[in-house]
């Protein structure tokens, strides 16, 4: 099959990822094959190109939105027929044994797989998952529109429901691409109130699109005291200003895998109960409500396609803020 093969990390700019011709992958027990259709690029896919992620395989094929077909089971594999519509995620595997699994708590797994980091993902024309953390993908979303939800909207879905937001409340997004853009509609479905801090005028302007109050800068102050916010760029330095956005008991989470470095701040900004958390991957559950929130709503991503072999480009434009809303791979061409 085609794939795009990540050998050794290294910037985006010099292009690292190889398309090259490698062995189909074969579905082990309870595993389904999937053919491939769309896969989203996802920033954490831009950590682990760069190597902000340390590799844990190599060469590592990137990608872990994917929508495809089932093509072929695996010994004892019976969940899904041939030809259903599956989405792949991010969490690819838990041990199911640890503390964390057995408290209801698999995100936090102590000895999990990742799709796309720890095990090949989804830049590619076919991908394996164990079928019992395969999603089914509700009807209504074309297979690009479908893609960004299996990890920006799972990851933003968490995030809200870890900030704690309540119908009424006020809430603010730093940082308005593809998370965002998803968890701005979940958030005003529950009756929020949305403020998006973002650099560049088209991100902003897409919030105001999409139900956003207020747009501003990354570090500007909105206009009103927030009940909590969301932090989806990996930029430290959003932490002191969000804190001093939020009301006293307000909640700041930190939705990315990776961040650069928190500065020093007053105690001030924190006390008066106060909370920052951050988000580490989903459960299975977080995932499974998500996506039938999704479907009630209906939830629209705003999709930029790229061909498999242009992967390159798409990281790129991803990382030079270049993308509004989402970038998604197509995997058949
Ligand atoms: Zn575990
Ligand atoms: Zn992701």
């Amino acid at each position: 099959m085609k794939a795009c093969l990540l050998r050794a990390p290294a910037p985006v700019e010099t292009n690292p990822l190889e398309f090259a011709d490698v062995p189909d992958p074969r579905p082990g027990k309870g595993e389904i094959l999937v053919q491939v259709k769309m896969c989203g690029v996802c920033r954490t896919d831009l950590h682990v190109v760069e190597g902000e992620l340390p590799p844990r395989k190599s060469p590592v094929i990137p990608g872990h939105q994917i929508v495809g077909v089932v093509e072929r089971l695996g010994e004892g594999a019976k969940r899904f027929q041939p030809g259903a519509r599956v989405g792949i995620a991010w969490l690819h595997r838990t041990d199911r044994t640890c503390e964390y699994c057995r408290a209801g708590m698999e995100n936090l797994c102590d000895s999990p797989t990742f799709t796309g980091y720890s095990v090949d993902g989804g830049y590619a024309e076919y991908a394996v998952a164990p079928e019992d953390f395969v999603y089914p993908i509700p009807e209504k979303f074309p297979d690009d529109q479908a893609a960004p939800l299996l990890c920006a909207g799972i990851i933003g879905f968490r995030s809200l429901r870890l900030s704690g937001i309540k119908r009424g409340g006020r809430l603010a997004f730093y940082g308005f691409g593809a998370a965002a853009h998803v968890a701005v509609q979940v958030a005003r479905y529950w009756g929020a109130e949305v403020y998006a801090c973002t650099r560049g005028a088209k991100h902003q302007q897409l919030a105001l699109q999409l139900g956003a109050v207020w747009a501003g800068e990354a570090s500007a102050e909105p206009p009103a005291k927030l009940d909590a916010a969301i932090i989806f760029a990996p930029a430290g330095e959003l932490v002191p200003a969000a804190l001093k956005a939020l009301k006293k008991g307000g909640v700041l989470v930190l939705g990315g895998i990776h961040m650069s470095p928190i500065p020093s701040f007053d105690y001030n900004l924190l006390y008066q109960e106060r909370v920052i958390r951050s988000v580490a991957n989903n459960t299975r559950q977080d995932g499974e409500d998500f996506l039938r929130v999704a479907a009630e709503i209906p939830v629209r991503t705003q999709v930029t396609v790229f061909p498999l072999r242009e992967a390159n480009r798409a990281l790129n434009d991803l990382k030079s803020d270049r993308i509004n809303g989402a970038a998604v791979l197509d995997c058949t061409r």
